[in-house]
């Protein structure tokens, strides 16, 4: 403890950077505040460009005994980063709800598991790196996954931790050191990140955290000339200027942004099953990137959908997040309240009619809200929400479900629900998205491929995607001939 740590829900905090192995205060601070009561949890630090630069200068420096350390040494304290993760998961779960409002439950039972997964996955991952050496005129070609050296991470607020370590983990399991720069609505358990790491033996200056706005310090880390891949998971509009500014150096990006996913109920479902997916798209108060919004009904079952539907949602539990009943906790912030609230306000003043919802509930959580009646080309069909807001329509047939379906600038995910296995495979293959689910929703697996079309994103993490993208891939051809020895 020091005369800069918070108490945070019981559990010490240190509010400052996290650079070279040290803590750096800063001159500035911001106030973090508790999206469940509005309660300011304390100062943090409000990060400067040259606060940035340091450390992206402590994670150049880190960076060539790292990358030397064998895999399977960095693999090892991986692990122990896990071990820590799981020793201290409550505190974790009561801070990052504390933090950005998400249910504890989840945190617990979920989140935090998933965060010790995401480093144990990546370590073992990093190990079976491996491309079949082949020949080509008798020279043989071998293909390593080589460190790419210092990588800015920058994440958002709706699931912090594991957000952040799905890009941190493979990126030094590839072995490069890392600047993480995490949300300011939502900054604490990157900080407890950083000591558990210490504690578990992660070299000084291989995972650095700043803190702050990205409006002040993004520029100065996504255009350093030091900075060899930047991954960023947030909006389209501030992914456009991190393109921009790692455009001179053309540092490598992988994207992962927004959505407006589909969930297409035909009337061959399981009807039940349906709604159960549909509802649950209300989950984290609907700040899920990958939530399927847009519920397209087949004409001949949508009345009895709809009843299903709002009896179904009509059970749900919102109030505290920390309560085990409680199904929807509160809104990040009173803006995004406002933003939300607008989006229902336009849309209800074009002419959609609200079947449950439409209104805050008190001034820090929006009611989950069921918007019908709503035109292809309107806002609330076009835009992401990013709130507890679905929009339902209906189809007549196979080709005007997909043309509705694909019918975004989106392109994340989308959900089937069919009890035709011909058909799942006919529209799975004419939907563009990065995720296609049948008949279920939000089942992952670290191995697949995971990003988003058009403007969802650009590359693909996960499996050996994260490392193809945390690495310099090299192919090296040996000849047959020229050794000494002649063999
Ligand atoms: P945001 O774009 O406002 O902020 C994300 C991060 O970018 C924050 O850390 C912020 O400080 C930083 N930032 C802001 N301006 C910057 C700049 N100029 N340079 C560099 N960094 C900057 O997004 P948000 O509101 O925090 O998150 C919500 C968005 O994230 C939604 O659009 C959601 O769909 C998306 N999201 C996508 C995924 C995915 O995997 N595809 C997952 C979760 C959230």
């Amino acid at each position: 403890m020091t005369e800069h740590t918070l108490t945070v829900a019981g559990v010490a905090v240190d509010p400052r950077h996290w650079i070279g192995g040290e803590r750096v205060a800063s001159a500035g601070t911001f106030t973090d505040v508790s999206p469940i009561d509005g309660r300011a949890l304390g100062e943090i630090a409000r990060g400067t460009p040259a606060e940035a630069a340091a450390a992206v200068a402590a994670a150049k420096a880190a960076f060539p005994a790292w990358a030397a350390t064998p895999r399977a040494e960095r693999a090892r304290i991986l692990h122990a980063i896990a071990d820590g993760v799981e020793k201290r998961l409550e505190e974790l779960a009561i801070v990052e709800t504390t933090d950005n409002g998400a249910l504890l439950r989840s945190h617990r039972r979920g989140v935090m598991p998933r965060v010790a997964h995401n480093f144990r996955f990546f370590a073992d991952w990093s190990l079976t790196l491996d491309h079949e050496d082949f020949e080509t005129r008798g020279h043989t070609n071998h293909v390593s996954w080589d460190p790419a050296g210092p990588c800015v991470l920058i994440t958002p607020w709706n699931a912090p931790l594991m957000l952040a370590t799905w890009k941190i983990a493979p990126a030094l399991a590839a072995g490069n050191t890392v600047v993480l720069k995490p949300a300011e609505w939502s900054p604490l358990t990157a900080s407890l990140l950083a000591d558990i790491a210490a504690e578990a033996g992660l070299p000084a200056g291989v995972l650095n955290v700043v803190q702050g706005y990205g409006s002040e310090i993004g520029d100065a880390l996504t255009s350093h000339p030091d900075v060899r891949r930047i991954s960023f998971t947030g909006s389209v509009p501030t992914a456009r200027r991190i393109a921009a500014s790692a455009a001179p150096h053309l540092t490598p990006l992988s994207l992962e942004l927004g959505g407006k996913s589909p969930l297409l109920v035909f009337a061959d479902a399981d009807l039940d099953l349906a709604v159960d997916l549909a509802v649950e798209q209300y989950d984290n108060a609907g700040q899920v990137c990958l939530a399927a919004t847009r519920i397209l009904v087949e004409e001949t079952v949508a009345e009895e959908f709809t009843r299903r539907f709002v009896a179904k949602a009509g059970a749900l539990v919102q109030g505290d997040p920390r309560e085990e009943a409680t199904d929807i906790g509160p809104t990040i912030h009173p803006r995004q309240l406002d933003r939300i609230d607008g989006f229902v306000r336009r849309a209800v003043e074009a002419g959609a009619r609200v079947v449950i919802g439409g209104h805050r509930v008190d001034e820090r959580s929006y009611a989950p809200t069921l918007l019908t009646e709503v035109a292809q080309d309107s806002e609330i069909v076009q835009e992401e929400v990013f709130g507890p807001v679905l929009t339902l329509q209906t189809f007549a047939d196979e080709d005007e479900a997909v043309r509705l379906a694909d019918d975004t600038r989106f392109g994340l995910a989308a959900t089937l629900v069919t009890g035709d296995r011909e058909r799942a495979d006919r529209v799975t293959g004419r939907l563009t998205a990065g995720t296609v689910w049948v008949n279920c929703f939000f089942v992952r697996d670290l191995k697949a491929p995971f990003g988003g079309s058009r403007h969802s994103g650009v590359g693909r993490e996960g499996g050996t995607w994260s490392f193809d993208f945390y690495c310099d891939l090299k192919n090296t051809v040996t000849a047959p001939k020229g050794w000494n020895d002649h063999g």
